[in-house]
């Protein structure tokens, strides 16, 4: 492990609630992993507490075998090895963007300066000062600046959001591109779900100072664990239920549901399950009915809300955009199995 955090808690002077409460994750050598949740969990704090911007009040962080912060070890800023890589990114204006990736440097090597800028595509502007460039190429000098030292990890705080959205999804593939290929570590803060799912080679959801889920993009998509989780990364209808008598199944007001993911659970058992609006499909044989109340086109899906017949539950499901749904028409509907979960907490 390259990054370990063990029981992190801390809070601010001045303030009630603590910012992080008993976190701990894992970052293996060249993983990307996100820190992903709403504005207030916590995400900044992280990796503050990892550069060494903030001082846990319990709880230990080990960087590359050594303790960093515990309660009887302190190693400053400078002295572990981290790169950031800020929101406005921190470039000073009137050096050349070579001599901002040498500022600090004890010893200037160009051969590197200039192999790292190759990397992100900007050798060419070596000698150019940073107003003379787009925020896109901005942000790829700051992460050569980070990339040049050899960091043990680069931590990235919301990148990508200063960008507007068609540069934002090519800066996204770029920067991941340029990580991978310098086999660099680095770990992102977002509250954009699409952002984490889409870089991330691990996910840690916060919410509130907790660690609500860890896992793979697809374990935190497809195996929400929370009501929290499943709502905050994608959507998803929660409804209740019992695990039906084959465990395979779980029993619902609007029919049973077929479900693989029950962790355990035996029949008879109460239980809420996530069901992502892929899991529907329309067809004549579907087991529930309902009348189409709402239709969104998105273009690549269309949205449709179902008011399910004699129930009070409403569904959230994803047509195909060939179909023709219109409001007001009477439907069924069957659910495939992938996407139905069992929410554990
Ligand atoms: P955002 O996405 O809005 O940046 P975040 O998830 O990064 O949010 P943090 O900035 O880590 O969240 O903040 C976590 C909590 O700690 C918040 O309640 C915030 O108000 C509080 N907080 C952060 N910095 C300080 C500070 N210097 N002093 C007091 N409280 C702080």
């Amino acid at each position: 492990m390259i990054i370990e955090l063990s029981d992190i808690t801390k809070t601010y002077p001045g303030t009630e609630s603590p910012a992080l409460k008993d976190v701990s994750f894992e970052v293996e050598a060249g993983q990307i992993v996100t820190l992903l949740g709403p504005s207030g969990c916590g995400k900044t704090t992280l990796l503050r507490l990892i550069a060494g911007l903030e001082r846990p009040d319990s709880g230990v962080i080990n960087i590359r075998g050594q303790e960093v912060a515990a309660e009887n070890s302190w190693i400053p800023p400078e002295k572990r090895g981290v790169g950031m890589v800020f929101q406005d990114y921190a470039l000073f204006p009137h050096l050349s963007v070579e001599d901002n990736l040498a500022f600090g440097l004890e010893d200037r090597d160009q051969d590197k300066i200039m192999e790292t800028l190759e990397l992100v595509g900007l050798a060419d502007h070596a000698t150019k000062n940073p107003a003379e460039l787009s925020g896109g190429q901005q942000q790829r000098v700051a992460l050569a600046r980070a990339l040049v030292r050899d960091p043990v990890v680069v931590l990235l705080d919301e990148p990508f959001s200063n960008l507007d959205m068609s540069l934002r999804e090519q800066m996204r593939r770029d920067v991941t591109r340029i990580i991978r290929e310098s086999e660099a570590t680095a770990i992102f803060v977002t509250h954009d779900q699409k952002e984490a799912l889409s870089i991330s080679d691990k996910i840690i959801l916060m919410n509130h100072g907790v660690v609500e889920q860890k896992g793979t993009p697809r374990e935190i998509y497809e195996l929400p664990e929370t009501t929290f989780v499943a709502s905050f990364v994608g959507q998803s209808n929660l409804l209740e239920g019992t695990i039906g008598s084959d465990a395979e199944s779980v029993v619902t007001e609007i029919g049973t549901i077929p479900c693989h993911h029950t962790h355990g659970k035996q029949p008879g058992e109460k239980v809420t399950i996530s069901v992502r609006p892929e899991s529907f499909e329309l067809d004549s044989q579907g087991s529930i009915q309902g009348v189409i109340k709402e239709v969104v086109y998105k273009g690549n899906t269309i949205d449709a809300i179902i008011d399910v017949n004699n129930t009070s539950h409403s569904l959230l499901i994803h047509i195909h955009p060939e179909i023709k749904a219109e409001r007001g028409d009477q439907v069924s509907v069957k659910v495939l199995p992938d996407f139905v979960a069992v929410i554990e907490r």
